[in-house]
């Protein structure tokens, strides 16, 4: 069986110039960075060369990238630090963050008792930039604010240069989970003055178990794994020389080619939403994820008319993955919170959402096989359904 891969904000195939890349890295370059002689030098080389080529792509110095081992734990490390070591007292967040960012700031409440005011979205799943605005002017409390630059269950995009302002006029730390955004899009953080963000290389065509943070040095966040003096003692642990290699070298692809594969993605996602709607009728698409400027080129969130927890079992059946959430939640029986936020009760009583997510590998043909494949388990399934009321 053809199999087609559409679950690309869950993670992304390897390039293989990643994989050749980190396998000579690790054929070649075993040293410890830390060590004094020529091998560990060489492999320290190698780290501080991705290290000032991720500075580049964001206009920042060096020193403000900390390698870490993913985007949760960069999320982890900022938001319980800044806490933690930054005095923080309040957080500012809303309902539609990835998990790693709503349980850090949770764990905040449970064990220090730090305030958190949440933004509720609209039905679209905008945060509301007044409301932000109301809720900074109204506290002296030390406060840090966390909101996502792409959401990954709906691809809106939040103004983060406005947040940033925003934050910037009333004294907050502003804290940008840029997961789902780094690599697809410019960003440029001498004028976007976010104070911390995080990426994750699998989300671009680079390895898992490599990611890494952003933290402005005028913060002085300190880091939170102690026990040794690598990424100056704000991560400590031998560096995965290989994963770093490899993240450089999806960075730099992307880089290359941002703006074929955002043209190429953006006319996939504008036919699979002609095609989707032509074959399903009564399907709608969630948040502002069927607009072209709110939201990110690389996800498509559908709502099927009818309600069917199996459809991304019976689509994987037919050799199609795809997520029916985000891939933290899609094994839950419970819909996310995204998906509460965005949808009705009817809707959600009803209805079934779907996640089809896009890489520059994704084809036309890819889109024609899904949309028949949900034709036939949508006429089936209403068929079935018929019956059985009839019964
Ligand atoms: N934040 C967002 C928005 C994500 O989509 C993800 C992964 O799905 C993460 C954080 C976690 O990243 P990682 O898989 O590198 O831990």
């Amino acid at each position: 069986m053809n199999k087609i891969y559409l679950d690309n904000a869950a993670t992304t195939p390897l390039s293989e110039e990643v994989i050749d890349a980190m396998v000579d890295t690790m054929k070649m370059n075993f040293g410890n960075p830390s060590s004094t002689h020529s091998f560990g030098q060489e492999a320290k080389i190698l780290i501080e060369n991705v290290r000032r080529q991720i500075a580049d792509y964001l206009h920042v110095t060096p020193a403000e990238i900390i390698f870490t081992s993913c985007g949760t734990e960069s999320n982890n490390m900022i938001i319980k630090s800044s806490v933690e070591h930054l005095g923080v007292e309040r957080i500012i967040s809303s309902p539609l963050e990835h998990k790693c960012v709503s349980e850090s700031i949770l764990d905040m409440k449970n064990r220090k008792g730090v305030e958190v005011n949440y933004i509720r979205p609209d039905e679209k799943g905008d945060i509301d930039l007044g409301r932000l605005e109301e809720l900074l002017k109204g506290s002296d409390k030390k406060t840090l604010v966390s909101l996502m630059h792409a959401n990954n269950e709906i691809g809106n995009l939040t103004d983060i240069k406005r947040v940033a302002e925003l934050c910037r006029q009333y004294n907050a730390l502003f804290h940008s989970d840029t997961v789902q955004t780094m690599a697809h899009m410019n960003l440029d953080f001498s004028e976007i003055m976010v104070d911390f963000a995080s990426c994750s290389a699998h989300k671009f065509h680079g390895p898992k178990g490599i990611g890494f943070a952003f933290i402005r040095k005028a913060t002085g966040l300190k880091g939170i794994i102690t026990g040794g003096p690598q990424e100056r003692s704000l991560r400590a642990g031998t560096e995965n020389v290989a994963g770093i290699v490899g993240l450089g070298k999806a960075l730099e692809l992307s880089l290359t080619h941002m703006n074929d594969y955002k043209d190429h993605m953006q006319a996939i996602k504008d036919y699979a939403i002609e095609k989707l709607s032509a074959a399903i009728p009564g399907i709608k698409f969630n948040g502002r994820s069927s607009e072209k400027n709110n939201s990110l080129y690389t996800v498509l969130s559908a709502l099927l008319p009818y309600k069917n927890p199996l459809i991304g079992l019976q689509l994987d059946m037919k050799g199609i993955a795809i997520s029916q959430g985000s891939a933290c939640s899609s094994g839950a029986s419970k819909p996310s919170m995204v998906m509460m936020m965005v949808l009705t009760e009817d809707e959600m009583d009803a209805c079934t959402p779907l996640r089809i997510s896009f890489s520059h590998l994704t084809t036309k043909a890819d889109i024609d096989s899904l949309t028949t494949a949900l034709k036939e388990i949508s006429e089936n399934f209403v068929i079935e359904k018929t019956n059985v009321e009839h019964r």
